[in-house]
């Protein structure tokens, strides 16, 4: 196989449509793409045609809108392009009409009360600026899912407006800076996707990895990740063989994965692409995932994508890479080789910063699932605390902008800061600091707490928006000053001074910075239902509106939905050990001490004085769990009850799955470990840690 020749073979994408519409449409359909500008059905229906006729010949016979509710994973759904006509045959047909605007009924999917004041109708719409695909013979369009009345039903639909708020901002700050040649600011994203393969034999005997996708049992093995031994160690020919697959697959789709090697814990990876827009980067994140999970199955793998599947265990995240991108290909997070070029490096910079510290809140719920919160603050992840990291070169180069010194970058190069020059900051500040959750990495930031399952839609949709409104602030004051240069510098020294509290070079999992944090007034919402009411805050509405990304309706069915997903998720669960603990675990621990007392029975039989003092304490120690483990099973089973008890207040729900189930979940658990460790192991019954962390 060719790689030049598989890439983006299934894909409607720029080349293609430059070879196949007729120019006009093409001109139209690229403005479009490009500048945002809306698409006129006479257009639509050439390049429906055209699409049609491409997918026809790369063997599809269907076609869907490919969207993405809020349920976090993708949807679809399939017609086909077979479209009867009179006399009895059949034509195979695909409007403009079609590809633009598809019909969906909305009512199953989560809309948290839109639903309620709106038809259950919705409308899929087509999103020019992501390409059309083949997959399993079928065209997908990718498309925003909307209500009739207008509102997102979606994650891509918030993603795009806040493509465009930022773009409206940082238009104007571009233009303060004389770049007049450039139409678009566009973020960029490169997330690299952390996963786990196990047997898939293993991972159909246990079934809280089916319903759930972790373990929600499981005694630590002798061997874990102590020895670090898996880290960039070598491939092993099985999974070398799946990620060959799988490249060969994402190629074909036109998603550039680049990197794989192995992660820290044992049977874990990762796959990182190479970047694109913030738009296309979260349709390949969702494909991605897809395909891993659907390679995994051809190579006998389970892939696991949960936050933390194994207790004890490192877990797996994104870490999703973020800049901002001209449409003439500058980087405005990349430090310049001129001390204009830094000044405008330096505003956008700290416009990251002030926006980070400002809307900590909203970043931690960004990311914030019941599944996450078991890896944040599990050092090994960053803590539930947002910080930012610089590293040593910058930070020496905002302390010296702030106290008005001068920095020197080494020995040969000491730079002056007057009021007329920022520094020239030398490119290879890469030194890193793995702990922080939010870390220059030279020319991006790299936000590490999204979980691997998650679309990286709402971060973005965050970062996006809050990062165009600092910089809103700062086109309204640039653009009244009299001395741009003067004013950038102002701005400069003001927003370090009054955000450096968020900056942290240091170790994020040490306990002392807990401290520290909360002395620096930065939030640490530990839970989903600790971080979900700032949600709500007044100032938070406001930022959304005024950005035009979200409407405060919207943000109250997000802030419902991403409570119920908690408490779904946390019943789920809870479900699932009751079911674990009474058909399996309850009757193999049982089977075990019955076999335990009949085998010492028939000993003394034999020989009356045998000594038989172990054998008796095993038996006790089992019975003794038998009962505790029978006892704390009854209480979750309470505690699930209770639920119904607690009222329609999503938060307070979520509050009781935290407090009474989740908490009823892990006294269970600890008993069942402890009675892992000391039945036989073919007696257990399904596979333990052991085993499934030494997939071949
Ligand atoms: P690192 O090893 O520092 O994490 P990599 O080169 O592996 O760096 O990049 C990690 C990810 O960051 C990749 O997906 C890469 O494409 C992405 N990336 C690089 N530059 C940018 C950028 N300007 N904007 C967004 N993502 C970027
Ligand atoms: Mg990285």
């Amino acid at each position: 196989m060719n790689p030049q020749d598989t890439f983006g073979s299934l894909v409607f994408n720029d080349a293609v449509m430059r070879q196949r519409l007729p120019k006009e449409t093409y001109r139209a359909l690229h403005k479009t793409m490009v500048e945002g500008t809306p698409l006129n059905i006479e257009v639509a229906s050439v390049v429906a045609n055209t699409m049609k006729d491409w997918a026809i010949e790369k063997g599809a016979t269907h076609f869907t809108h490919w969207f993405q509710p809020m349920t976090g994973i993708t949807a679809e759904k399939h017609d086909s392009f077979l479209s009867p006509i009179e006399g009895g045959g059949a034509i195979m047909e695909f409007s403009g009409r079609e590809l633009v605007k598809g019909e969906s009924d909305a009512s199953s999917f989560p809309s948290g009360g839109l639903r309620a004041t709106f038809e259950a109708r919705g409308y899929t719409a087509w999103d020019p600026t992501s390409y059309a695909f083949i997959k399993d013979g079928t065209l997908c369009i990718p498309t925003a899912f909307c209500s009739y009345g207008g509102q997102a039903l979606d994650k891509k639909t918030p993603l795009l407006r806040s493509i465009e708020a930022l773009n409206r901002q940082a238009m104007r700050i571009l233009t303060l800076f004389g770049h007049h040649q450039v139409k678009r600011v566009t973020p960029t994203v490169g997330p690299e996707q952390e996963y786990f393969l196990i047997d898939k034999e293993l991972f159909y005997r246990r079934k809280d990895l089916i319903y759930t996708g972790r373990t929600l049992f499981g005694a630590r093995p002798p061997k874990g990740q102590e020895l670090d031994d898996h880290y960039y160690g070598s491939i092993k020919p099985r999974v070398s063989a799946f990620m060959r697959d799988l490249d060969e697959e994402l190629w074909k789709l036109g998603v550039s994965a680049k990197t794989e090697h192995n992660e820290v814990a044992p049977c874990q990876h990762e796959l990182a692409p190479i970047f694109s827009t913030a738009n296309i980067a979260t349709d390949h994140n969702q494909l991605t995932m897809e395909l891993m999970k659907k390679v995994a199955a051809r190579h006998g793998f389970a892939c696991l994508l949960h936050e933390k599947p194994f207790a004890g265990v490192n877990g797996s995240g994104k870490h999703n890479n973020w800049s901002m991108s001209t449409d003439t290909g500058m980087n405005l997070l990349e430090p310049g080789e001129t001390p204009a070029d830094n000044a405008q490096f330096l505003l956008f910079l700290v416009a990251v910063i002030q926006a980070v510290d400002l809307h900590q809140d909203l970043l931690r719920i960004s990311i914030a699932s019941a599944g996450n919160d078991h890896r944040l603050g599990a050092n090994e992840a960053p803590p539930a605390i947002i910080s930012m990291f610089l590293g040593d070169e910058l930070q020496a180069i905002l302390d010296a902008i702030e106290n008005h010194q001068s920095y020197v970058a080494d020995a040969r190069t000491a730079v002056n800061i007057g009021v007329t020059a920022l520094p020239r900051i030398p490119k290879d500040t890469t030194d890193r600091n793995r702990t922080s959750p939010f870390a220059f990495t030279g020319n991006k930031f790299e936000f590490r707490m999204p979980g691997s399952p998650m679309s990286i839609a709402d971060a973005n949709t965050t970062l996006n928006t809050i990062v165009a409104d600092v910089l809103m602030g700062f086109a309204d004051r640039l653009e009244q000053a009299a001395d741009l240069r003067a004013e950038v510098e102002q701005i400069v020294v003001d927003t370090i001074t009054n955000h450096k509290r968020i900056i942290f070079n240091g170790n994020n999992y040490s306990p002392a910075w807990k401290d520290e944090a909360k002395k620096r007034g930065l939030l640490d919402l530990p839970s989903v239902p600790d971080a979900l009411p700032y949600l709500l805050h007044g100032e938070n509405i406001a930022l959304f509106e005024r950005q035009q990304v979200y409407t405060g309706e919207e943000l109250h069915s997000r802030y419902e939905i991403q409570l119920e997903n908690y408490c779904k998720v946390i019943s789920i669960e809870a479900h699932t050990m009751l079911e674990m603990v009474n058909q399996e675990i309850l009757p193999a621990v049982m089977a075990y001490a019955g076999r335990v007392a009949r085998d010492g029975a028939e000993k003394k039989r034999l020989v009356e004085d045998l000594d038989l003092s172990y054998e008796q304490k095993l038996l006790r120690r089992l019975t003794e769990l038998i009962n505790a483990i029978g006892e704390k099973n009854d209480a979750l089973r309470r505690a699930l009850l209770d639920l119904e008890n607690v009222g329609s207040d999503p938060l307070a729900q979520a509050r009781h799955c935290r407090d009474s189930v989740f908490h009823g979940m892990q006294e269970l658990r600890a008993l069942v470990d402890e009675a892992e460790g000391i039945v036989q192991d073919q007696a257990w019954p399904f596979p333990g840690y052991g085993e499934l962390l030494t997939t071949k």
